[in-house]
């Protein structure tokens, strides 16, 4: 039997309906830019791999460093004991946040992040004896993980609909998606302030946190938002004593031109959520950030105030060095003028793409090294335009996987400019015909 075969006979996938699902696409290696077939081809990685490759596929530094640290120290428990690559790493990742955000704890995935600082932020406000917090805030099409709070919190994301009758409540309000050339974002903008403010007034002092995720939604197709909207969102929001937690994990890590959002917005969340390019993409792991405000809450005599939260592989240290290793890649100069060049490359071939396909596209969009536009199609999910522009590039060596009508260009930072035109290109001869 074949790989395809026995895949079959043995797996289910994520996000699959195996019924009517094309086979999946056995990889042999990874290579910079590239994923590797059984037949040698080359596909270039136009997703990172689910978000979370950074310096391109099975990158000798990090590979080096995974090796050597598990030589030294596969593992241990994190409650009672630490090590050095836990420590170096929080150090380091506190180093480059802002400066409010002063503890680091350790999970293993996006969704944990996220659980984790549900439980702080729930569990801060019981810890002030304020137990009438207990409200949370998200908004539509936003999406935190696939855990019951996480998906409590993105419960207008589209996906959990059989879930729902499980969730606990949440308040959602309107991400205020723009584009280039949206005459419109200040009204909506407008309005969801409007709204969120005026809820606020009501049920404000009821209201334990507000979790965005910030300068874009991710899954729900790369939807994006003006700096701007995020700083008017923490000046209404402050007013009342909300917590603001900021779910990084798709944001974070130079994916928006800045190390994370709430850099490049100048915003300061009491919690930021960070997991998928922790390692470069190559080891789960996860943190939450909080600042001393949250973390003071939580001491005392007993353990009652303590947060009761722990995965068995809770700072990984194969993990913490990987993420030692991709930190020190990212801070580079050569990777930081990467960052400069893909996001240089998508401000000059976006438009080129709408100008060529106008009758077939709208909304482009960029942010950092992130680019994205819609297919005119009336169809959200499924469509048939979308997948078949998914096969056809796939033919021709090129992976993306648009999110419904939403086709987006998430490269790792070691595309080259070059590769990142042929990208336009091919789509610009598949979108023309
Ligand atoms: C992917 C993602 C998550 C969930 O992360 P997992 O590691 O897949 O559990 C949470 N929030 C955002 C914004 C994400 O993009």
């Amino acid at each position: 039997m074949n790989l395809k075969q026995r895949d079959k006979q043995s797996l289910w996938h994520p996000y699959t309906q195996h019924q009517t699902a094309v086979d999946p696409l056995p990889i042999i290696n990874g290579n910079g830019a590239y994923l590797i077939d059984e037949q040698a081809k080359h596909y270039l990685d136009m997703t990172s791999s689910w978000w979370v490759n950074l310096h391109g596929h099975s990158h000798p530094a990090i590979a080096k460093a995974i090796y050597e640290q598990a030589l030294q120290l596969e593992h241990v428990i994190f409650a009672n004991f630490t090590h050095e690559p836990a420590i170096q790493l929080a150090e380091q990742i506190l180093a480059v946040t802002p400066s409010n955000l002063t503890k680091l704890f350790y999970s293993d995935n996006g969704s944990t992040a996220v659980e984790v600082a549900l439980k702080m932020t729930y569990q801060y406000w019981r810890n002030r004896d304020e137990t009438k917090r207990q409200r949370f805030i998200a908004f539509n099409g936003g999406y935190h993980g696939d855990t019951f709070g996480s998906m409590s919190l993105s419960k207008k994301c589209g996906f959990f609909t059989a879930f729902e009758p499980l969730f606990f409540p949440v308040e959602t309000f309107n991400y205020p998606a723009t584009w280039i050339n949206d005459h419109n974002v200040l009204a909506k903008e407008a309005h969801c302030l409007a709204e969120l403010e005026e809820y606020l007034e009501q049920y404000g002092a009821e209201t334990a946190a507000i979790i965005i995720e910030p300068l874009i939604q991710g899954v729900s197709g790369m939807s994006m938002c003006r700096e701007k909207f995020l700083q008017h969102l923490e000046d209404i929001v402050r007013q009342y004593g909300v917590l603001i937690i900021y779910d990084e994990v798709m944001t974070g890590f130079g994916r928006t031109g800045e190390l994370f959002a709430c850099l490049k917005a100048q915003t300061k969340p009491d919690i930021i959520c960070v997991a998928k390019g922790i390692t470069g993409g190559f080891l789960p792991l996860a943190a939450t950030l909080c600042s001393d405000a949250i973390y003071n809450e939580f001491l005392g005599d007993g353990f009652d105030r303590a947060l009761a939260h722990g995965h068995s592989y809770a700072a990984n240290p194969l993990g913490c060095a990987a993420g030692l290793a991709s930190l020190k890649l990212l801070l580079e100069d050569t990777t930081q003028l990467q960052l400069q060049t893909i996001a240089e490359v998508h401000a000059e071939q976006l438009p080129q793409l709408l100008q060529h396909c106008e009758t077939k596209i709208e909304n482009i969009r960029q942010c950092g090294t992130i680019a994205a536009f819609d297919l005119k199609t009336n169809i959200q999910y499924g469509s048939p335009i979308s997948q078949k522009l998914q096969h056809d590039c796939q033919e021709r060596g090129l992976l993306i996987r648009p999110l419904g009508k939403t086709v987006y260009l998430l490269p790792p930072y070691c595309v080259s400019a070059d590769e990142l035109i042929g990208t336009y290109n091919i789509l610009s001869n598949l979108l023309a015909l």
